[in-house]
């Protein structure tokens, strides 16, 4: 073991070495790794966990993270290899791992003793954490919610409510952010907390999808006291890490999202073939992959920056952009091609799943309004919209 754990620390300075590494390792031990088929959400992170504490242990999943994070050293392009190649095996990147890329790198950078001590759960796949930052009034509008933490001694007192929290309902941890300032102090008094989801006070409920998914949940809190030292960033400066936060997934989560795409695509090829779909669906394909290649340019791009310890900043919205329209047209083949039987065949469960989930990808992590206005406003520079008349 002492061997296998040295020559993974060592491909943490080789990404093509790890890829390869990692490839042929993936092949010798893909049967293991198919996952058994899951009747609902909660075995769908179920199966996710698995897979990451399986590869954890193994020694992969630890390559891309710092050792005081249990990890073996390496960055950003060690961990969108990770990602690529599970795809290319054709497994599922676990919904945590999502979770993982939002909340870690940020946590890691804000508060490394709490990072130290409790993050290696999330990374190895003991635990599933979610982001709870959206609210019935704030979504778009991040900085007017209304989610009130008090600070008393060495406590926080937090009430107030979050929604459309992803698999929430399953998570040990949430990474909240709550109100610590005044109530009129927008972005300058917010605070990020980690917050046990047994904590005296907090119940959730979970909230089923059109498709019939119970992937998300509502959180209310009531009294819900966190200690202070599990602020991450300091008091009243939330908003900051926040927007860390939010660089990753729309950066990090393209790499990660257009490596399963690219299995889908795939998949999807089988697919019409099997249901004997026309070959009309052709020039869809075609242009479904061309744009998954060009989510595919940025997100390397993008990585490499990261790696190099580059801000993204505001261009990630056209990252964002880009993928929900790559991961819509993916899913729309379907529904054209497939016809009646993508309503109604029993086979076409999991597309029809792909499809309702597709919709929503122009609006998590920040709608496609708000991605478009920020590449209007900070990336082009255009002249703000004016409402009044010449
Ligand atoms: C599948 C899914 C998973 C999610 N997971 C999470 C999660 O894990 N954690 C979390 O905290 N949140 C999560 N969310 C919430 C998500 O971040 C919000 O839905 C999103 O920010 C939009 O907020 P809203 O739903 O309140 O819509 P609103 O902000 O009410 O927007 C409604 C519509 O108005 C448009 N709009 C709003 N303001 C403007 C403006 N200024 N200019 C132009 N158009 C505007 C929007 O683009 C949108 O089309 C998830 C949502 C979905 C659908």
């Amino acid at each position: 073991l002492a061997t296998v754990e040295a020559e993974l620390r060592s491909l943490a300075t080789d990404v093509d070495e790890y890829r390869l590494a990692l490839r042929n390792w993936l092949g010798d031990h893909r049967q293991d790794l198919e996952p058994s088929r899951a009747r609902n959400h909660q075995e769908h992170i179920a199966n996710g966990l698995q897979l990451s504490r399986t590869l954890w242990t193994a020694g992969w999943k630890r390559v891309g993270w710092p050792l005081e994070l249990e990890g073996h050293g390496g960055g950003p392009r060690h961990r969108a290899t990770y990602y690529d190649e599970l795809g290319r095996a054709g497994l599922e990147i676990p919904d945590t791992d999502f979770s993982i890329e939002v909340i870690g790198p940020s946590m890691y950078h804000f508060a490394p003793e709490l990072a130290a001590a409790y993050l290696p759960r999330l990374l190895s796949g003991e635990e599933a954490w979610a982001q709870a930052f959206s609210e019935p009034e704030a979504g778009s509008d991040l900085a007017s919610l209304r989610t009130r933490g008090v600070v008393v001694g060495d406590e926080v007192v937090v009430d107030g409510q979050k929604v459309w929290t992803s698999h929430g309902h399953l998570a040990v941890r949430l990474l909240a952010l709550v109100r610590t300032g005044k109530s009129d102090s927008r972005h300058r008094g917010l605070s990020a907390l980690l917050i046990d989801t047994d904590t005296a006070g907090l119940t959730r409920r979970p909230m089923t999808f059109a498709s019939g998914i119970d992937e998300m949940c509502e959180t209310f809190f009531d009294g819900v006291r966190v200690p202070t030292a599990r602020m991450v960033g300091a008091q009243d400066e939330g908003w900051t890490v926040a927007m860390r936060m939010l660089q990753y997934e729309r950066s990090m989560y393209a790499a990660q999202r257009q490596a399963w795409l690219g299995v889908r695509l795939r998949q999807l090829l089988a697919y019409l073939a099997d249901v004997g779909a026309s070959g009309d669906a052709q020039p869809a394909i075609g242009s479904a992959w061309l744009q998954l290649q060009t989510v595919r340019a940025r997100a390397i791009e993008n990585v490499r920056r990261l790696e190099a310890g580059a801000e993204i900043g505001p261009e990630a919205s056209a990252d964002k952009v880009l993928l929900a329209r790559a991961e819509q047209s993916i899913f729309e083949i379907v529904r054209h091609a497939a016809h009646s039987g993508f309503v109604f065949d029993e086979t076409a469960e999991d597309w029809r799943a792909g499809w309702w989930y597709s919709r929503a990808t122009s609006i998590f992590g920040g709608a496609g309004e708000i991605q478009r206005s920020i590449v209007a406003d900070r990336v082009l520079c255009l002249p703000r919209e004016t409402t009044g008349g010449r």
